[in-house]
């Protein structure tokens, strides 16, 4: 890939709109840099963008950072987000001095959050102790049980992973601090849904799940540009399927106990709230990412040259995010939608997803559909009537983990049904098939 060199601010910058109340950055303080080698990432390609850089953010520029990201929020709280690369690779120190800035330039009363990403590897006694003394909520990247993680999350020498990760999982616990699995769903695991999941709860015995699609472009420059995608990719189906058999293990024993992003965003949709997050909003633009040198791109999945926004040592920060450029970024999210999705049942809670998937062209013709359009179509409308019944309870003030009773009774009533049921008699499940072809098939 050649090196790119990134000097002036992009156009996206020019002309200032209002910037919202609220955004939110990641921060890369190390860059791409990362100790790991996962095939699938998106990121490590992203070190050719800054030939010649140490890859570091040096104290001045963090607490600059600091300074103006906390005065653009005209809420009473604020989530400092870091990310990479392995953003652990800054050392405790930084983190320590960040943490500093941080009360140092907060308004009185206003609340400071710290989230962090990292693949678990270089976490010991002394970082966890950190996290939990400065309420740090962690992400730790694992995609299930030791064959399905290390089939592409190695080391720079091709090395498994999985037992160090899992060690990190254990000192989180130890120190008791906050954290949630993020799995990536790829070629590998994908086929495994019921064993990823058990396995987040049983083993690593986490509450707070995130499955996020491994969509990996198959181009030359890590950019989001052609319309093919590596075979590492998960398929659209898969992801749907992946979904829908968690789904399945989840409404009739975890409501309430396990928390799994994409659960969260269905049910408050279809409760008539926001979904809640930023691929499945109608508009996005208020979730940036900011590199180590203090670049600024309109999304983390757009760290490229034509996104850059400009960099805070030059540009205020908040003058970049309320740029007219940036806020059409989000805007275009929801104008550029095909009609396609403005016709589809699931439309308010999918919202066409991310732009960056949307390399597909409807069946009549028009471009910009979803990769992932056939599992998100399945999984949202799999998912109605539990939500529905789920939003009944809510507004009626109860639980929505009632549904779980509700299941068992209903699963309890069908079981007796089929004890009664001959092998060629409709299946009672109500699928329109023989018996024996559908729940007979084991008896
Ligand atoms: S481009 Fe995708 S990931 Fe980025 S802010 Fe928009 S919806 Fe979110
Ligand atoms: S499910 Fe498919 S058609 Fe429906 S809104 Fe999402 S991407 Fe568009």
């Amino acid at each position: 890939m050649p090196p790119v060199t990134l000097q002036a601010p992009s156009k996206l910058t020019s002309g200032v709109i209002a910037p919202p109340p609220a955004f939110h950055i990641m921060l890369k303080p190390r860059g791409a840099i990362c100790n790991l080698d996962c095939h699938y990432c998106y990121f490590l390609s992203k070190e050719s963008m800054y030939p010649g850089s140490q890859f570091r953010m040096d104290e001045a520029l963090l607490e600059e950072y600091t300074k103006q990201y906390i005065a653009g929020q005209r809420v009473p709280e604020v989530t400092f987000a870091w990310q990479g690369g392995e953003p652990t690779l800054m050392g405790l120190e930084f983190f320590q001095k960040s943490v500093e800035f941080q009360q140092k330039h907060k308004r009185p009363g206003m609340r400071v959050e710290n989230a962090l990403q990292t693949n678990g590897t270089l976490l010991d006694d002394d970082w966890c102790a950190f996290f939990k003394q400065n309420d740090f909520l962690i992400g730790l990247s694992m995609d299930g049980p030791p064959r399905l993680h290390d089939a592409y999350r190695v080391d720079k020498g091709g090395k498994p992973t999985w037992e160090k990760v899992m060690a990190a999982a254990h000192l989180l616990h130890k120190h008791g601090v906050r954290f949630n699995i993020l799995t990536t769903v790829h070629a590998a695991n994908a086929p495994h849904p019921v064993e990823v999941y058990r396995f987040l709860r049983d083993e690593v015995k986490t509450e707070f799940m995130q499955f996020i699609p491994i969509v990996e472009r198959d181009n030359a420059t890590g950019y989001q540009e052609g319309n093919d995608v590596k075979d590492r990719s998960v398929t659209a189906e898969q992801y749907g399927h992946f979904l829908i058999g968690i789904f399945e293990e989840w409404v009739r024993r975890d409501v309430g106990r396990v928390f799994v992003q994409i659960f969260d965003v269905a049910l408050a949709a279809y409760s008539g709230n926001r979904p809640g997050l930023c691929i499945f909003e109608e508009t996005c633009g208020s979730a940036l990412a900011m590199e180590h040198n203090g670049d600024l791109f309109s999304c983390d999945h757009y760290v490229e040259p034509n996104y850059r926004l400009g960099n805070i040592q030059e540009i205020p920060l908040i003058e970049m995010v309320g740029s007219a450029g940036q806020r059409k970024f989000g805007t275009d999210k929801r104008d550029t939608l095909p009609q396609y999705c403005l016709d589809c049942e699931v439309k308010f809670v999918c919202n066409g997803g991310c732009p960056k998937d949307r390399i597909l062209v409807t069946p009549d013709g028009e471009p910009g559909l979803n990769y992932l359009c056939a599992g998100y179509r399945a999984f949202f409308n799999h998912v109605r009537p539990y939500m529905n019944f789920m939003t009944n309870e809510l507004n009626n003030r109860r639980a929505p983990a009632n549904i779980m009773g509700y299941l068992a009774q209903q699963d309890k009533r069908l079981q007796e049904l089929f004890n009664r049921t001959n092998r060629n008699d409709p299946c009672p499940c109500g699928s329109g098939r023989k018996f024996k072809q559908c729940h007979g098939r084991k008896k």
